[in-house]
């Protein structure tokens, strides 16, 4: 499947490939206009873009069954539902181009402007928009700037040979072997060293062979019909998992502790989130780069939809509590971070414009909404990271701890007539990202929460 946008050469390609390996290919647009029997300008111009993007889906997820080939508009892969339909046994192929090359093609094309805009300004600002939903969805990534013939030839190598050097597959499989990995996945990652159709994805942490995660991805690569597998990448050395990673079919990893902060200079490009949050979860390989995302934040802003108030404390100042700071300031609070070791907190309040202090100022602050980045409470620990004097009725109470789901400061909350959020909630929404970040199709946070019951 071939996508990308308007200029990458798609339809070039698709005559191509259809020569070269004999097969039949179809043009999405093509089959659009010959079901409705209009021009896709008259589509858009006289129906709309939402008419056009719900014909698009509905030729997405009726293909023709010996279509072996086919090239899709520039915009499918925004909406979730056509990426998994596209995902089960399909390649993904993302034709990218630079800024000025698809600006060129465009004009020396007969396409009109999409927007009114010049075209430059066009193809920058929804490029913008479009270019994480296509890195997020693709398989491979192609440089589409070169001459059509190269293209076609890395396509069908691909195509053939599947993704990641075999000696570097080889490599990579026979050093987890030697990790501490349960023996039943060392069976499974046995049977992946030539498999080249099947895309590796990981935890990279040290020790991180405790993480449930893999228990959860591999549920949802079922699910979703995904060739795919997700394993523990437990290393002393992640700059040489990400060499592997970028040559052996490693195409995501979730990223914990120690790494999510030494791991930002090793990526090729990290998102401006991250960056400003100063750690990285999530990292994407794909096209020979790697990038770099923060999801923690997200898992903090997501179950905050609606919290209302002026007035917010985090108690803790180390990585969770970094993510907490972004995300409740972009839910507009007033933000305090309070710590047992002021000077941390207040290195922290600097960096999101927040106040800081010791936790004995709680009292006095009577805050709307208090997050606990703390790990007390955590595995049968009893104590409480605030006295329970603090806790007032009304107040949202959200705990990142999420082991146990009912840690003592979410039962004496209750107590108290607070409002509760569990840590699960933060690593459910921080998952869902996740997912749709390395994969481009959108799980229900209701799906994990069944699948973690
Ligand atoms: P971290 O970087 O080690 O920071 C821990 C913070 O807690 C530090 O500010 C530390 O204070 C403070 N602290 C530790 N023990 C304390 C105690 N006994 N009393 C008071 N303060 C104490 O850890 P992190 O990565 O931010 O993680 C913090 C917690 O968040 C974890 O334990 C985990 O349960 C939770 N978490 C949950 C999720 C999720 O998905 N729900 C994700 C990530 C983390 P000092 O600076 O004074 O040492």
């Amino acid at each position: 499947m071939l996508t990308g946008y308007r200029g990458s050469g798609k339809t070039t390609q698709l005559k191509l490939l259809c020569d070269i390996l004999n097969e039949k290919g179809v043009d999405t647009d093509k089959l659009i206009e010959e079901k409705v029997g209009s021009s896709i300008h008259e589509i858009f111009d006289i129906c709309g873009e939402e008419t056009f993007r719900e014909l698009e889906s509905d030729i997405i997820s009726n293909l023709p069954e010996d279509a072996i080939i086919i090239s899709t508009g520039g915009g499918t892969l925004i909406n979730p539902e056509n990426v998994l339909h596209l995902r089960k046994n399909s390649l993904i192929v993302y034709l990218e181009a630079d800024t000025a090359t698809l600006a060129a093609r465009i004009k020396g094309s007969v396409r009109p402007s999409l927007t009114g805009s010049p075209i430059e300004e066009e193809v920058e600002s929804v490029l913008s928009e479009r270019i994480q939903a296509y890195r997020s969805a693709a398989d491979i990534c192609i440089n589409a700037s070169r001459k059509p013939e190269e293209i076609a030839k890395e396509i069908v190598d691909f195509y053939n040979k599947g993704y990641g050097d075999p000696i570097w597959r080889e490599d990579t499989v026979n050093t987890l072997l030697h990790t501490g990995i349960p023996e039943i996945e060392k069976e499974e990652l046995k049977g992946l060293i030539r498999s080249h159709d099947v895309f590796l994805y990981g935890i990279l942490g040290n020790p991180c062979l405790q993480s449930l995660s893999p228990v959860v991805w591999k549920i949802l690569f079922k699910k979703y019909g995904m060739p795919a597998h997700y394993t523990w990448f437990e290393t002393d050395d992640p700059k040489h998992l990400l060499k592997w990673a970028k040559n052996s079919g490693i195409r995501g990893l979730s990223v914990t502790i120690p790494y999510k902060e030494k791991i930002i200079p090793l990526v090729s490009e990290v998102k401006h989130d991250a960056a400003v949050i100063g750690a990285i979860n999530t990292v994407l390989i794909l096209g020979g780069k790697t990038y770099g995302y923060n999801t923690d934040w997200k898992g903090v802003y997501k179950p905050l939809e609606g919290a209302e108030g002026k007035i917010a404390v985090i108690i803790g100042a180390g990585g969770a509590a970094a993510a907490a700071a972004y995300a409740v300031s972009m839910r507009g609070f007033q933000t305090y971070i309070l710590n047992r070791h002021v000077s941390r907190a207040q290195e922290l309040a600097a960096r999101f414009g927040a106040f800081a202090g010791p936790i004995e100022m709680l009292d006095s602050l009577k805050p709307d909404l208090l997050v606990n980045a703390t790990p007390v409470g955590m595995n049968g620990d009893q104590n409480l990271p605030v006295p329970a004097s603090c806790l007032r009725k009304g107040m949202r109470v959200f705990d990142l701890v999420y082991t146990p789901v009912d840690t003592p400061l979410l039962k004496a909350a209750l107590v108290k007539g607070c409002y509760v959020i569990p840590g699960t909630e933060m690593f459910i929404h921080q998952l869902v990202e996740q997912f749709r970040l390395l994969t481009g199709i959108e799980v229900s946070t209701y799906e994990i929460r069944e699948m973690l019951s």
